[in-house]
């Protein structure tokens, strides 16, 4: 089978360079093994919120200029950032997803704990703050079903009254909710998600819900409506006459597997081979250029592209392997920026930057992966799965993950 461009890993960043080289006459295949990091996704995609020597950003365009390669934002340049920032929330309305925010300046959205988080941006069912302190509301309704423990309305609630809003809990009694509380691992979000799929359903949330709503300015509630598509939450926003501020929960994410399942979907629109379900386990390599993969489901069918795009994610996906004494990339044996001394790679304090977060692939500035210091000549690698940043402590996970990959594409477009 023969290919433009093969992505391995159907995440965020390999959808997003997919669809930007479908668009731009590609021919692509994905090859993914399975659920990726947007099942846990907050809702929202962070650029840079902290430099890596701690100091908060505000403005996170003009914050580019202090990184320095190999931050891969320092490679691809603010210059293109800035032009990513306006293309890709448009990309995103052609797949049906609409985002708000800028990176001129982040904004805060919830977090699934009811604190705010420094953001770039945010699905647009969720409510966005300019300000973390300043809530537009006195009085808000807290509303959960009996048994949903992975919505933490105590905390949540103490968030609230912290921020000066009064919260009043509700908990609403619904006999299809109740139904999966007899096995306790049934009562998990994409479930409850899936009984609001009927709109008569919605309905008798509805009914139970109104008369507790009264005096409130805002109705506060999971994240537990379309897992694939917006309608029903569309739906219960335009029926229950307050505004409603859906909280993610904690995973999966709803809004999360939704999304992923609009970027598949449109990557398929646009005439991309998905191949879900399946591993690249091994590759042909001769001249330092990658000649074909293999695959689990394909045993010895060669997979061949003119381009190869590494795209499998961080530890948390297995695009990189941890051993007690080494960390390796598994399909082609790249090189792997990680510290020789392994009580290096962390630090007991928990909330302190960990260093293994910076651990990925080590690539050249324009994201050719290196093999024993020497370039691939067609393979990149894109996300998460590159080293030079840390997601968690820079808060910069999504925006790594879809500029390395817009570049990418739109260097491979060039070439063409
Ligand atoms: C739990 C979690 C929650 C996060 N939440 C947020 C958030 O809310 N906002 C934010 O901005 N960032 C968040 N991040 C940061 C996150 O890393 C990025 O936002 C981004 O989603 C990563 O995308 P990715 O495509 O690089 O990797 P992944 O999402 O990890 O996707 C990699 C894909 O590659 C596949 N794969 C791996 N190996 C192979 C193989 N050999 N063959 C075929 N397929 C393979 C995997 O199955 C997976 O589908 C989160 C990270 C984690 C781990």
């Amino acid at each position: 089978m023969k290919f433009d461009t093969i992505i391995i890993g159907g995440g965020l960043a390999g959808l997003v360079c997919g669809i930007r080289l479908q668009e731009g006459g590609h021919k692509c295949a994905m090859v993914s093994t399975g659920q990726s990091a947007l099942h846990f996704s907050s809702g929202s995609f962070d650029l840079l919120a902290t430099l890596p020597d701690g100091t908060p950003v505000e403005h996170p365009l003009e914050a580019m200029s202090r990184l320095e390669s190999p931050h891969p934002y320092a490679r691809i340049g603010a210059d293109n950032i800035a032009r990513y920032d306006r293309e890709f929330p448009e990309m995103m309305k052609r797949a049906g997803i609409g985002l708000t925010g800028s990176a001129t300046r982040n904004h805060y959205h919830f977090t699934p704990m009811g604190t705010m988080k420094k953001t770039w941006l945010t699905l647009d069912e969720f409510v966005t703050f300019d300000e973390p302190s300043r809530l537009p509301w006195h009085r808000v309704v807290l509303v959960n079903f009996p048994g949903f423990l992975d919505f933490y309305t105590k905390f949540i609630a103490d968030e609230f009254e912290k921020a000066g809003v009064s919260c009043t809990p509700v908990q609403v009694t619904l006999p299809f909710i109740e139904k999966l509380r007899s096995n306790p691992t049934e009562m998990r979000s994409a479930n409850i998600a899936r009984t609001f799929d009927s709109t008569g359903h919605i309905d008798e949330l509805l009914r139970e819900l109104k008369p507790h709503c009264g005096e409130a300015d805002a109705v506060v509630m999971p994240a537990v409506f379309g897992l694939s598509s917006p309608a029903p939450l569309e739906y219960l926003k335009e029926q229950l006459g307050k505004p409603l501020c859906p909280l993610a929960t904690m995973p999966p994410s709803v809004p999360g597997i939704r999304m992923q399942q609009q970027l598949t979907k449109h990557f398929v629109h646009l005439g991309g081979t998905f191949m879900l379900g399946d591993t690249v386990d091994r590759a042909d390599i001769e001249n330092n250029e990658v000649k074909a993969v293999y695959t689990t489901n394909h045993a010895d069918i060669r997979l061949t592209a003119d381009h190869y795009i590494l795209a499998t994610g961080s530890f948390f996906s297995r695009g990189i392997i941890a051993r007690p004494d080494s960390v390796y990339e598994p399909i082609f044996d790249l090189d792997v920026f990680y510290d020789t001394d392994r009580s290096k790679w962390y630090d007991a304090d928990v909330f302190a930057p960990q260093r293994y977060m910076t651990f990925g692939v080590m690539t050249t500035d324009s994201f050719r992966a290196l093999r024993k210091g020497v370039e691939l000549t067609n393979l990149h690698a894109v996300g998460s799965v590159l080293s030079g940043h840390n997601a968690l402590h820079e808060g910069c996970g999504g925006g790594v993950s879809i500029m390395s990959a817009l570049h990418v594409a739109d260097s491979l477009l060039n070439d063409k």
